[in-house]
């Protein structure tokens, strides 16, 4: 089953990515893109939230993993589901790319605590906003407190859909 969804321009130059190194786009194939919106909407009223994996810039493995603090304005990624990921990624020759979170009444954009919680400075954070009809997916990254958006793309290539779910 798929889900409507809307990615918005990417307004951020990639050169203001030079001096911060780490990611200025993420691909996803959309196989892992429709699992991550679905796993999004399977988590209301709460949000909800999982990882991703791969090489470079290209996303190779979806993880939709629990939400350990589950409220419609909270999440927390599992600790041992996230180790578990980390693990996985790692035996697969990938690393870490990314988290993604839903935001239930709010906007794809990072909120106070979101910038306060963000500990991966490579990290690409996605976040799905779901209040309205269709989920608009923006991506981010997080350094030193400063939000800089990065563009979202979805390629409809084929991927080995093994092990996605940790739990
Ligand atoms: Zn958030």
């Amino acid at each position: 089953m798929t889900f409507a969804y809307k990615i918005p321009e990417c307004q951020t130059s990639p050169s203001d990515f030079s001096t911060m190194g780490g990611l200025s786009h993420v691909y996803f194939a959309q196989t892992w893109f429709d699992r991550m919106i679905a796993h999004v909407i399977a988590g209301l009223p709460n949000e909800a939230c999982g990882l991703f994996a791969g090489t470079g810039e290209q996303v190779e493995t979806l993880y939709a993993l629990t939400n350990a603090d589950p409220t419609p304005q909270s999440y927390l990624v599992e600790p041992r589901e996230h180790f578990q990921a980390f693990k996985d990624s790692r035996e697969k020759g990938q690393e870490l790319l990314g988290c993604f979170h839903s935001h239930v009444r709010s906007q794809a954009y990072p909120s106070m605590t979101d910038v306060r919680q963000a500990a991966y400075p490579d990290w690409a954070y996605v976040i799905v906003s779901l209040q309205e009809e269709v989920s608009v997916v923006r991506a981010f990254r997080i350094v030193d407190e400063q939000i800089r958006e990065i563009s979202i793309l979805v390629k409809d290539i084929s991927v080995e859909d093994t092990g996605s779910h940790v739990r």
